[in-house]
Parts: C-alpha cells; structure tokens; sequence
C-alpha cells in the first residue's frame, strides 16, 4: 500500500494482526525466546524483534510507523510525554561545554528545563527572535543545535523554517522543531529541511485529552541513537495503552484539523472585528499562508482592550473551559496572566515575554455560532 495524503495514511495499517481492522495492546512487558539461537541473533543485533517493552512493543511500533509516515521521515519514536520526547532528543545532541540556539516563545516547559536543566549541566541556551533569519545566523556559529517552534507558543509568530533549517545546516548544526500546533496535517517539516520534528501527542495527534504522550520523528541515524542510547537509559516510554490511544485518536487527525481550522478561523475573524479586542494573534488570518505551513489548528490568542476585566470574563464563560492544554475536542481558554505569574513572577529570573491583557483560546469541535455566542456574552459580562 502506498498512500501520500495524511487521510489515507490514518486510515489504513501497515501491519494486519489476524486480520484485524484495529491493532491489539500488546500489554505485556516481555517477549520470550524460542530457544538460545533465536536469543543470540537477536541480542548479536543480526534480528530485530520485541525483547522487553522498554525499549520495542508492537502497538508502539505501529504508532511510530505511522507517524514517520505522516511527517515524512524515515522513522519515529514513540515517548511518555512531549517533555520526555524534548528533553531526551536534545539530550541526545549536546554535552557539557555545548551551546544552543533556541527560538524565543518556546514551550514554556521546555524553555524551563532549557533554563533550569540544561544550564546546570554547562550548556548555554541563547535565544533569538526566529522572525529575523539574520539574528538567527549570527547566533549561531558554534552552536550544536538550533531549536525551533513555529508557530510559537502563546504569540504564534511564524517562522521560515526552510530558511532557519538551511542556517542550522551550513553551521553543522542539528535544526530541531516543536510541530505540536500544526501537526503533520498542516506542515511537514522534515520536507523543508528540518532534521528533527518532536511533537506533544497529548494534543492533536490524541486529540481527545485522554493521554500524555509524546513523539519524535527524524531520520533512520537520529532515531535509532534515540531509541539505542538515550530511551533505555532515560526511560521515558510510551506505554501500549496510551499508542492504541493515539492511533485511535490519528484516524480523524485530518477531519479534525479541518475543522479546528474552520471554527478557530471563524471566532478569530469576529474577534479582530470586536471593539474590546485590540491585536488578534493568529499564524493565518488576514494573511497569506507562510510557506511551507498548509493549514491552521483551534489555538491563537487575542489581546483585550483595558475595559475587560479578565477574571470576570475567565468567570463568565461556559462553553469554554478554564484550562491549560489544548488539541482536545473542547474548547479550553487560559489567561495569560496566570502563566506569567507562574513562570515570570517577581522573584523569577525566568522571563514570559506576553501581555498581561491577553488570553489564549483552544476552539475545540462545537458548533462555532454557539462559542461566539459564549465568548460575546463573556465579554459583556466582563465590562
Ligand atoms: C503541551 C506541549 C508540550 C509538552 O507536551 P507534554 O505531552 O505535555 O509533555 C510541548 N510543546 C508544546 C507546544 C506543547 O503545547
């Protein structure tokens, strides 16, 4: 079977279990041997078969094909959380002594273990604005790795990934990529040159907030250093359990994403049109589509006029959650002033660069007329 569309690709198998239209959960920890041969070859590397879950499990592997699938890589591994699949991939590329270059606006996650991890282990971070390539090619003679996300976390500033990619790789550099908000429905960018795509699973490739997972797709070199060095020794796992959920969940990625677009686009426009919403940040609206990107996802933020009173606003919604998150079928809302209290707060030496009038949005799968009708209201109330 050969398909090239990301909703033939969700909708068909690779491997037929017993013929069944779904795979099993291979809940097990251990495959035993059929006798001292077939232990030898495989552990001589001359077989590659599941020994222990660890480190090979079927269900897993079938979610890991399907993603290299979706993101055009050779191939992909599996991890127990987004985090887990940031942390090990650039654990896997420095050493002490190294120095990186990283976007600005990353996860903020990952710009704490940048800060609070990899500096304690001699590894500078310096950060740069990924909308100006110059400043990007300045940073970076030296630097071991340049870590991208595009569109960035809570400003959604866009990038030019095949640009900066193309930087990273004249210095010798690995380019790495949070691909998390697009997904592989809306931008590929192993195909613009980029060596690394990491993605939070716990988002849209789930799509249903019932798992943590997360997921790194690259080439057959990068991904099988991960998988023989990194994985084993730092263990962060995907369980069975939680691959079955994402393959389950990856079946409608590409309806979903549709209309994630759809409904995120529609309140993004009322919003930019509503006389207390001063800046909409969202990567497509009102503009063309950066290359490279096909397509937007449900998550952009605004920024309010001083007459809105956040809390009251954040009280009076119904449809929309409270909730940090996102890539679910609900719609979630989180203020920007909680995160910077959080992260930047007075004693912090640790920045969060994001107004405090603004807030984010997750337009999940309802019916749009009735989130504008929430959101409106809350906007009312909030006077
Ligand atoms: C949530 C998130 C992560 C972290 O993923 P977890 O699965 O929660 O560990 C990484 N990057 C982005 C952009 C995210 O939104």
């Amino acid at each position: 079977m050969s398909a090239s569309s990301p909703a033939t690709t969700v909708a068909h198998d690779e491997h037929h279990f017993a013929n069944a239209v779904v795979p099993p959960i291979f809940q097990n920890s251990l495959f035993t041997f059929n006798s001292f041969a077939d232990m030898e070859e495989t552990y001589s590397g001359k077989k590659v078969r599941p020994v222990y879950s660890r480190g090979l499990n079927p269900t897993v592997r079938a979610f890991e094909e399907k993603i290299a699938k979706l993101e055009k890589t050779e191939d992909a591994l599996g991890f127990a959380s987004g985090m887990a699949a940031i942390s090990s991939s650039v654990l896997s590329v420095v050493k002490p002594g190294d120095r990186i270059v990283s976007v600005e606006h990353v996860y903020p996650d990952a710009y704490r273990f940048f800060e609070m991890m990899l500096k304690d282990l001699n590894v500078s971070v310096e950060y740069v604005d990924g909308r100006d390539s110059d400043a990007v090619a300045k940073a970076m003679p030296g630097a071991k790795l340049l870590y991208l996300e595009s569109p960035t976390s809570w400003t959604f500033h866009v990038h030019d990934i095949a640009k900066l990619c193309a930087i990273a790789r004249e210095h010798g550099a690995v380019s790495m990529i949070d691909n998390s908000w697009a997904s592989p429905v809306f931008q590929q960018p192993a195909t613009l040159g980029c060596d690394v795509v990491i993605h939070s699973a716990s988002k849209y490739l789930g799509g249903h907030s019932d798992v943590v997972a997360g997921v790194v797709a690259g080439s057959r070199d990068f991904i099988g250093r991960l998988r023989g060095q990194i994985l084993p020794y730092l263990g962060g796992k995907l369980s069975a359990f939680d691959a079955w959920l994402l393959l389950r969940g990856l079946r409608t990625l590409p309806a979903r994403m549709r209309e994630h677009q759809r409904s995120g686009l529609a309140i993004a426009q009322k919003l930019a049109a509503h006389p207390e919403v001063t800046a909409v940040h969202h990567p497509t609206l009102g503009r063309n589509m950066p290359d490279g990107l096909t397509g937007a996802s449900g998550l952009f933020s605004f920024e309010f006029s001083p007459r809105v009173n956040i809390p009251l606003f954040c009280d009076a919604l119904g449809l929309f959650k409270i909730g940090v998150s996102w890539g679910g079928h609900e719609s979630l809302m989180v203020p920007a002033l909680i995160t910077r209290a959080q992260i930047g707060g007075p004693n912090s030496a640790l920045r969060f660069n994001v107004p405090e009038n603004l807030v984010r949005l997750h337009v999940g799968l309802e019916d749009a007329d009735d989130l504008w009708s929430d959101l409106s209201a809350a906007i009312d109330a909030a006077l």
